[in-house]
């Protein structure tokens, strides 16, 4: 009987809501309080107003909206103990003791943590006098789900899309089509870069999508030195064969194969001096995680929602957390300390430049989930 809470956390993701909205009308089917928690921890960290109990006709009209309607944001104070020891007595205080985090990995690294820290933060409370002895005894177990929110795909787990992605795609592919059509007037071409942090994907699958000519991801870098005369020799054959248009994606982590950022507009600049080609950068920017969720998103979103109920219902307190997603056609349940730590090395190894390690740390079957050969 003790209540549920969802969040949003971290970047925001197009598909939010969709869980947000399936959380609270799946608790409330199966007689449960439900809280939307506002701005992320911080609204776990403050409490008061921040953590309002939902009704049925609070959710409507949302599904569709992109972003997040109960607001993210960044929380230093989760961080740290202190601010852990007040989301810990907020929750207490309402009875809740089933939290879906739906956020990146640092969202739910938090939430991992503080289910490890639980016991510990409830006997402070407990032995200072700010909850009571029944209240410990009753509320001595807490239950996390997560949700990944992230337009990168960037979860290390295999063959499950993060909840976002496939809007965010939607949107590259638009503006690279309008690009396409101007592009194609003048003879030109075209170099854009795409947000997804260290993961490729949104570039990569986006490229496939677009038809376009040259793709750089941090998974794949060249395996020449000199990239640049690979890449123009291509881009040549594709104008003398009666290309009349030329696009490069260029993935936001994207580097050679010594580790070095490959940039935007040195990409440009290589392609003018060497080609002479009418040569134009756009950096699509927040325009790819903004707009109305697809329609796989909210499908997406809603069936983590209630996935995510159901499975917390039914956890016991030595189970251990879970992400639940949707995998092909079929419900997909991975465990969360240990793809959080799989996705968190890529990204230490990325950041390292220690390419070969992160391509190890993604998994040797990433290449097929993204149909890669
Ligand atoms: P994302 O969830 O998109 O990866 P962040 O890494 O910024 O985004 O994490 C979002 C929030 O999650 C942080 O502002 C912080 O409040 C919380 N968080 C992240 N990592 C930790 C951690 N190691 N311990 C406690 N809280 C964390």
């Amino acid at each position: 009987d003790h209540a549920v809470a969802v969040f949003t956390s971290g970047g925001d993701a197009p598909g939010m809501n969709a869980v947000v909205r399936s959380v609270v009308r799946c608790g409330i089917h199966h007689a449960r309080d439900v809280f939307a928690v506002y701005e992320g921890y911080q609204g776990l960290v403050d409490g008061a107003g921040k953590i309002r109990k939902m009704e049925w006709t609070d959710v409507q009209m949302m599904i569709y909206k992109g972003g997040t309607v109960i607001g993210s944001a960044r929380c230093k104070e989760f961080r740290e103990r202190e601010g852990r020891l007040a989301a810990c007595k907020h929750l207490v205080d309402r009875g809740i003791t089933n939290i879906i985090c739906c956020g990146g990995d640092g969202s739910l690294t938090g939430a991992n943590i503080f289910k490890l820290e639980w016991a510990s933060l409830l006997e402070e409370l407990r032995s200072s006098g700010r909850v009571t002895d029944a209240q410990a005894q009753k509320y001595a177990n807490i239950n996390i789900i997560g949700c990944v929110g992230s337009i990168d795909n960037d979860m290390v787990y295999d063959g499950t899309l993060t909840i976002g992605t496939d809007t965010a795609l939607h949107r590259i592919v638009d503006a690279i089509d309008a690009v396409q059509s101007t592009a194609s007037s003048h003879q030109r071409t075209f170099v854009l870069e795409i947000m997804g942090r260290h993961c490729g994907y949104l570039a990569w699958a986006a490229g496939v999508a677009t038809g376009a000519d040259y793709i750089f991801i941090p998974e794949a870098p060249s395996k020449h030195d000199d990239w640049e005369s690979v890449l123009c020799a291509k881009l040549d054959h594709q104008r003398k064969r009666g290309a009349r248009l030329c696009t490069v994606l260029v993935a936001e982590g994207a580097i050679d194969k010594f580790g070095k950022p490959i940039k935007t507009e040195y990409v440009r600049q290589v392609i003018i001096d060497r080609l002479g080609h009418d040569t134009r950068s756009t950096i699509l920017g927040h325009v790819q995680r903004g707009g109305y969720a697809s329609a796989y998103d909210r499908f997406l979103g809603s069936v983590s929602g209630a996935l995510a109920v159901e499975r917390l219902l039914r956890t016991k307190p030595e189970d251990a957390s879970t992400i639940v997603g949707v995998k092909g056609y079929s419900v997909a349940f991975n465990p969360l300390v240990e793809t959080i730590e799989a996705t968190q090395m890529v990204a230490k190894h990325t950041e390292q430049l220690d390419f070969e390690a992160a391509i190890q740390a993604r998994g040797k079957d990433f290449k097929r989930h993204w149909a890669i050969q």
